[in-house]
């Protein structure tokens, strides 16, 4: 009974520290070593919930998921309420030409600026309840000052991409189906293992656990891939710039340059596609206009 006790607390002891590291990692790395490790320890903190909470043995790999979205997440859902009390950003120039475009002529959004390391972005927070009653989009000073009155077009273009394709929801929709998916199937190959292998927890658990685990990160990278290219595609059809979206890709791959690791291992690591692929398929669609 007492080793029993101290192992929970020990379990838990570990659950504590390694949740100090994931906040530490997430907020000190770059984005793609952020990743690796976030893989790495939801896996293992989704494990030990599991076994902390013993009536959520079977359910590890959902654990790990929603340990690993959290934090995935948790950087846009702070922004998402820090970026109400950003300063405006004005100009007119860049409003006037975005007016130009008749799909856009008509969209409601507020500019704001931001600072800090990963200031060469732009971030689109859609209408909030009680928050905010129209599109946000806040772009970062390094990206103010780097681009072009045309390339900040495509960026802003892309931004607004998202919004008029509902992708917040879209998404939302779509990673409720991989976790009811993931959770089905958990159980289902769980409840096989158990009566199989007549032992309440085996190696072989761990591993489909691990597997089960992948299979919803690439599930849900895949869905933010998507997003990303179909953001994109709408870019290039409403501003017809290839040469600008070209550019703008290669200047955001100056700050954050993406390696190539393999379609798997890139499905695990990167939330957006590879910008040498969005290159590649942004001119396969300007290509098809
Ligand atoms: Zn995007």
């Amino acid at each position: 009974m007492f080793q029993i006790i101290n192992l929970k607390g020990d379990l838990i002891a570990a659950f504590i520290v390694l949740l100090i590291c994931t906040i530490y990692y997430t907020r000190s790395k770059s984005f793609e070593g952020r990743n690796i490790g976030l893989v790495i320890t939801s896996f293992t903190q989704g494990l030990l919930l599991s076994v902390i909470f013993p009536i959520y043995l079977l359910y590890a790999p959902i654990l790990s998921l929603a340990y690993y979205l959290f934090f995935c997440y948790f950087g846009v859902i702070i922004f998402m309420f820090k970026s109400q009390k950003l300063e405006e950003y004005n100009d007119n120039k860049l409003v006037q030409t975005l007016r130009e475009i008749p799909e856009i002529k008509t969209f409601e959004f507020k500019f704001r600026k931001y600072t800090g390391k990963d200031s060469l972005n732009a971030i689109v927070i859609p209408p909030l309840p009680f928050i905010s009653n129209r599109y946000q989009i806040s772009f970062g000073d390094k990206l103010i000052s780097k681009f072009t009155m045309e390339e900040k077009v495509v960026v802003l273009v892309h931004e607004i991409g998202h919004a008029l394709k509902k992708h917040v929801l879209l998404k939302s929709f779509l990673l409720f189906l991989v976790l009811i998916g993931l959770i089905f199937l958990s159980f289902r190959l769980n409840l096989l293992v158990l009566t199989y292998a007549r032992s309440s927890f085996v190696l072989f658990d761990y591993i489909i656990t691990f597997i089960l685990f992948i299979i919803g990160i690439i599930g849900i990278n895949l869905i933010s891939w998507y997003a990303e290219y179909d953001a994109d595609k709408k870019a290039i059809q409403l501003t017809k710039d290839i040469k600008n979206f070209e550019s703008t890709l290669l200047k955001l791959g100056e700050d954050h340059p993406d390696k190539n690791y393999g379609i798997v291992i890139n499905l695990m690591v990167y939330t957006h596609p590879l910008l040498n692929n969005r290159i590649k398929k942004g001119k396969e669609i300007y290509g098809n206009l």
